[in-house]
C-alpha cells in the first residue's frame, strides 16, 4: 500500500471546516469506571492542538471497550472530562455519535472548539461497517481525519466505511508519526536489522516473522514463544508454554532462517519458580519445570547480538515480566536496547512498560502506540483504516 499518497493535516484546508476526527480513546478503566491510564489521550494532543490552531470545528469520535449496545459504564463522557482537564479548556459532550442532537451541537461550536461524541460501539452497525450507518456518521462534516492508529486494522464504520463520503480526508499527526517510524522497518531497513520477539502467543507473531525474515540479519526470540522454537529443535521444555499446533510452522521458519543466513538466537538458560516464590536459574529444563524468564547467559547473548544494530524492532516481554522474580531478562535487554544508536522501535504495552519502569522510554527512536495495528502493518498487510484514506 502506498501510504505516501495519504494526505496529512498540512495538505488539507481546515479553517472554518467541520472535522470528524476518529481517535483511539479506548482508555483502560479501573473497576469503578475511572480512567487508569490516559496515554492514548495524550498521544492525540498534537492533532487536537493543530486542528484547533487552524480554526477547525472538531467532533471527536472513538470506541471504548466492547459494549453490547448502550452501556453507561463504557461511556466516553469521563474521557471528555479528562480531555478538558488536560487541555485546560471546556470540551462539549453529546450522548450519541449520530443524529440531530450531534448535528446541532457541531453546528453550535465555534472555530477551534471540540465536542466528544458518545462511544461509536453503542451502535452494533459500527463493527459491521454498515454503509447506512457510515452515511449517518459522515453527515454534516466537511473533512474526515483518522488519527486512531491503534484501530487502523479494524474495518469499522468510523475507521473505514465513512471515509468514502469525503473528498477531503487524511491522517492525523499520530498516524503520520507512526508510519514514519515503522516504514523504515519495511522499506530498505538499514542493516544490521535486529528483531526481538517475546510474549506468550507464538501464533500472533509468526506473520511478522515471515514478512521480516528476509530483511533481518538477527532474530532473537525469548518469552513464552521461545519454547515452541526450542521444542521444534528437539529441546526439553518441561511444563513451559508451548503451542504444539504451531510446531510445523515454526520448523519451517527455523529452516527458512537458516536458508537466509539469519542468525536465530534462542535462550540457553531459564529462570524457573521455586517453592518459596522466588526464581532459580537452570541450564536445562526437566519435566515439570516451567521457564518463566530467560536466564543471565541468554540475556548476555541477546545483548551481544543486538550490538551495532542499525535498525531494531522489539515486541513482547522476554519473561513473565509482571512478576518481580521474572523481570530481569526483559530489563537487562531493555537497557542494551536503550544504548543502541540505531533506529530503535518497540511495539506493545508490556515492552513499553519495561522501558518506562527503567525511565528509558525516551532513549528509543519510537514507541509504537498500536498493538495489533503495529503487528499487522509489519506483517505487510493493508490496514483498512489506511486503505480507506487513499
Ligand atoms: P503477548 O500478548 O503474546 O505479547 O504476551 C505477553 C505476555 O506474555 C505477558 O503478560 C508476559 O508475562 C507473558 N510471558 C512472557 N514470557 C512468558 C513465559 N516464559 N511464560 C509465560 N508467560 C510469559
Amino acid at each position: 500500500m502506498n501510504t505516501q499518497a495519504i494526505k496529512n493535516l498540512r495538505q488539507i484546508p481546515l479553517k472554518g471546516k467541520r472535522v470528524f476526527l476518529r481517535l483511539d480513546l479506548n482508555l483502560p478503566l479501573h473497576d469503578d469506571g475511572s480512567i487508569s491510564d490516559d496515554t492514548r489521550l495524550r498521544a492525540a494532543l498534537p492533532t487536537l492542538n493543530y486542528l484547533s490552531e487552524q480554526g477547525a470545528t472538531v467532533a471527536i469520535a472513538s470506541h471504548l471497550g466492547r459494549p453490547k449496545g448502550r452501556d453507561p459504564k463504557q461511556s466516553l463522557k469521563p474521557v471528555a472530562t479528562r480531555l478538558a482537564e488536560v487541555i485546560k479548556r471546556p470540551v462539549a459532550f453529546v450522548d450519541d455519535c449520530v443524529g440531530d442532537a450531534v448535528t446541532r451541537k457541531v453546528a453550535a461550536l465555534g472555530q477551534g472548539e471540540f465536542v466528544v461524541l458518545e462511544n461509536t460501539r453503542f451502535h452494533p452497525q459500527e463493527e459491521k461497517n454498515d454503509p447506512a450507518f457510515s452515511a449517518k456518521l459522515a453527515a454534516g462534516y466537511d473533512v474526515y481525519i483518522n488519527d486512531a492508529f491503534g484501530t487502523l486494522h479494524r474495518a469499522h464504520a468510523s475507521t473505514a466505511g465513512m471515509a468514502a463520503h469525503f473528498s477531503s480526508r487524511g491522517m492525523g499527526l499520530l498516524v503520520e508519526q507512526e508510519l514514519k517510524a515503522l516504514s523504515p522497518l519495511l522499506q530498505q531497513p538499514k542493516t544490521p536489522f535486529v528483531m526481538i520477539l517475546g510474549g506468550a502467543k507464538v501464533s500472533d507473531k509468526l506473520g511478522i516473522v515471515r514478512n521480516l525474515l528476509p530483511r533481518v540479519q538477527r532474530l532473537l526470540i525469548g518469552g513464552g514463544m521461545a519454547f515452541t522454537f526450542l521444542k521444534a529443535n528437539g529441546i526439553e521444555i518441561g511444563a513451559s508454554l508451548c503451542d504444539d499446533s504451531k510446531l510445523g510452522t515454526v520448523r519451517e521458519v527455523i529452516a527458512e532462517a537458516a536458508r537466509l543466513k539469519v542468525q536465530l538466537v534462542l535462550p540457553v538458560d531459564f529462570r524457573i519458580p521455586t517453592a518459596d516464590g522466588k526464581a532459580k536459574v537452570v541450564e536445562t529444563l526437566k519435566p515439570g519445570d516451567k521457564g518463566l524468564d530467560i536466564g543471565p547467559r541468554s540475556a548476555k547473548l541477546f545483548c551481544e547480538a543486538l550490538q551495532g544494530a542499525a535498525t531494531l524492532f522489539w515486541n513482547g516481554p522476554l519473561g513473565l515480566f509482571e512478576q518481580e522474580p521474572f523481570m530481569a531478562g526483559t530489563l537487562e535487554v531493555a537497557r542494551a536496547v536503550a544504548d543502541c544508536k540505531g533506529h530503535t522501535v518497540i511495539g506493545g504495552g508490556d515492552t513499553l512498560a519495561a522501558f518506562t519502569q527503567l525511565g528509558l522510554a525516551d532513549r528509543l527512536t519510537h514507541a509504537s502506540t498500536g498493538g495489533g495495528a503495529t503487528l499487522e502493518l509489519l506483517e505487510g498487510r493493508d490496514l483498512p483504516g489506511l486503505a480507506a484514506l487513499l
